[in-house]
């Protein structure tokens, strides 16, 4: 079969290789839609997570199943499934205490783009397909359900690990599409303001459709001066980080209360260390908390963010700027997610 890879840091190309084997608990999947990630971006073009070799990109699609392993209860060839970026081994003991994205080791429930092929190919593998797949229902555009596989669960994630509460403000640093997922979980669960930070007019505009009250330039100044401005010098309950770099934590902590806390949700791709301000982290005695983390994956979010789908609650299609077909049209959608072009937010491949 064919798979668009990662050949080395900062090269990618089409390679051949065999069409991945079927475990007892696991099922072979062809894909229907795929999405390129910032995520990629990172992995190739920074080399983020260390040197890959003819390693099959892409994490983010929904497909048909065309052959499940022995043990497999719930899913069958011909099923459509939504397929989260995240699949963990839900038998290990991280999985039992909570931690299902670092099953067997940190980050290890991500295997897709990062310790095996990934979805830009004929065909790819899912592990623990009774705990990872879900189906899709019918009358989901499959374009928008590739949104499920990472978009909707980690931006909704930033959302959960901010632990945003009725009435709290909050920013979202950062507004492509993962962060215009976390302006949307924080608009559903309860926030009142959200300063939504970003430069790209596109994104700002979905930003207000998703809930957003205010839009933060940071190309017009310090993110920090304007949420403070607005905050009337008060700062925010509760950050949620989508974009920027290991110098944003210094901002967001800076601009939350005593008390608050920050969800982060960036892939650091690059630099050594983030600084904590000593003086606004209240001398180490602020209660200002900060937690990063992957998304946790798995077929139970993925039914329950479907759902949200189903009953008109959130509508990710706002995030699709770019609609291709073909599987050779993954690599002039990478490319979109690489450069940036000011009108993309987020491309989709269709292959069927
Ligand atoms: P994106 O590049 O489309 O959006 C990032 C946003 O950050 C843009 O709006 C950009 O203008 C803004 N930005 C850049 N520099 C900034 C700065 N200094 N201050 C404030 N804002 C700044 O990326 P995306 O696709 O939305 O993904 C966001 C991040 O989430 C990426 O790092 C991606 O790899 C990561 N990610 C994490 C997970 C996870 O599970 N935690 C999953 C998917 C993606
Ligand atoms: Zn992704």
């Amino acid at each position: 079969m064919k798979g668009y890879a990662m050949l080395g840091i900062g090269k990618t190309g089409w390679i051949e290789k065999e069409r991945p084997v079927c475990g007892v608990l696991d099922a072979i999947v062809r894909p229907i839609a795929i999405a390129p990630c910032t995520s990629d971006v990172h992995t190739v073009w920074e080399g983020a997570l260390g040197d890959r070799h003819d390693l099959i990109l892409g994490h983010e699609g929904v497909g048909e199943v065309v052959e499940v392993g022995s043990l497999v209860k719930d899913f069958k060839p011909g099923d459509r499934v939504i397929v989260p970026a995240i699949t963990p081994n839900w038998s290990a003991v991280e999985s039992q205490a909570g931690f299902s994205t670092h099953c067997d080791g940190m980050l290890g429930g991500w295997k897709f783009s990062n310790t095996k092929d990934g979805v830009f190919a004929e065909f790819f593998h899912v592990n623990d397909a009774d705990g990872n797949l879900a189906i899709l229902p019918d009358g989901v555009d499959p374009a928008a359900a590739t949104m499920l596989s990472d978009m909707i669960p980690t931006g909704l994630h930033g959302s959960e690990l901010a632990d945003v509460q009725y009435g709290d403000k909050v920013c979202v640093i950062g507004i492509g599409p993962v962060g215009l997922m976390g302006v949307a979980g924080a608009a559903l669960r309860g926030a009142s303001n959200i300063y939504a930070v970003g430069s790209r007019e596109a994104c700002a505009k979905v930003a207000k459709e998703y809930g957003a009250t205010d839009i933060i330039n940071y190309k017009n100044g310090s993110i920090l001066d304007q949420v403070m401005e607005k905050t009337k010098g008060k700062g925010v309950d509760k950050v949620i980080i989508a974009g920027g770099d290991v110098d944003t934590m210094d901002e967001a902590i800076k601009m939350l209360k005593p008390g608050g806390k920050i969800g982060n949700i960036n892939y650091l791709g690059s630099g050594d260390y983030i600084k904590i301000p000593r003086v606004e982290w209240g001398y180490g005695m602020s209660h200002k908390s900060i937690i990063g983390g992957l998304m946790p994956g798995g077929r139970l979010r993925m039914e329950k963010l479907v759902s949200l789908m189903l009953t008109g609650r959130l509508d990710p299609s706002k995030l699709i700027t770019h609609r291709f077909e073909g599987l050779d049209k993954i690599e002039p959608a990478l490319m979109l997610m690489k450069d940036k072009p000011r009108d993309v937010i987020k491309p989709v491949v269709i292959i069927k």
